[in-house]
């Protein structure tokens, strides 16, 4: 039998509840879900990645599923190379992420033929969640702990009162 895996790549800060769904409901259909955490050096980040991939492998550790969780930067179809997965899955909350999914979609297999991208519905109580807003919320003081796992709440709480 075939060993299927997936990429699920976000930038991931923070890790939401909404993106907690989808990679335990990829790791329903895959053996293994790579959880790819962008090293985006042009943003500046709440959490730094390697906080990022500490805080989601802890997340997912305690979850059903097989999961890898690593840092990357550049390129995903070249970070998909170097795993040898051609598979990528992606949420997708409203209208406006599809038009921006299906670009990067597209052109993801513009730069390598072989690479087929997923995308996965979001809940209707995760679609109103987003990295951004979270991040919104917590440095306006407000409450985060129905947007967020329990392990990212005091990490963000901390960075961002620096
Ligand atoms: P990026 O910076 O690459 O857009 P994000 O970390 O914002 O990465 O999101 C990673 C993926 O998760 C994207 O496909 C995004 O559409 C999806 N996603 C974001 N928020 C949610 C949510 N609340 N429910 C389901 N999918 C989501």
């Amino acid at each position: 039998m075939r060993n299927r895996s997936a990429v699920f790549p976000g930038s991931f800060d923070p890790f939401t509840n909404g993106h907690l769904d989808i990679a335990l409901r990829a790791a329903e259909i895959f053996d293994l879900v790579y959880v790819a955490v962008l090293n985006n050096a042009e943003k500046s980040p709440l959490l730094k990645a390697e906080r990022r991939v500490e805080l989601i492998a802890r997340v997912l550790g305690g979850k059903k599923g097989n999961f890898k969780v690593e840092c990357f930067d550049g390129l995903l179809v070249e970070y998909l190379r170097k795993v040898k997965v051609p598979c990528v899955v992606r949420g997708l909350r409203a209208t406006t992420d599809y038009e921006y999914e299906t670009q990067m979609a597209l052109m993801n297999r513009h730069l390598d033929s072989s690479v087929e991208t997923l995308f996965m519905v979001a809940r209707e109580e995760h679609s109103y969640i987003s990295s951004s807003m979270v991040k919104q919320v917590v440095r306006l003081g407000g409450d985060i702990s129905a947007l967020v796992p329990k392990a990212f709440i005091s990490p963000l709480l901390k960075s961002s009162s620096k």
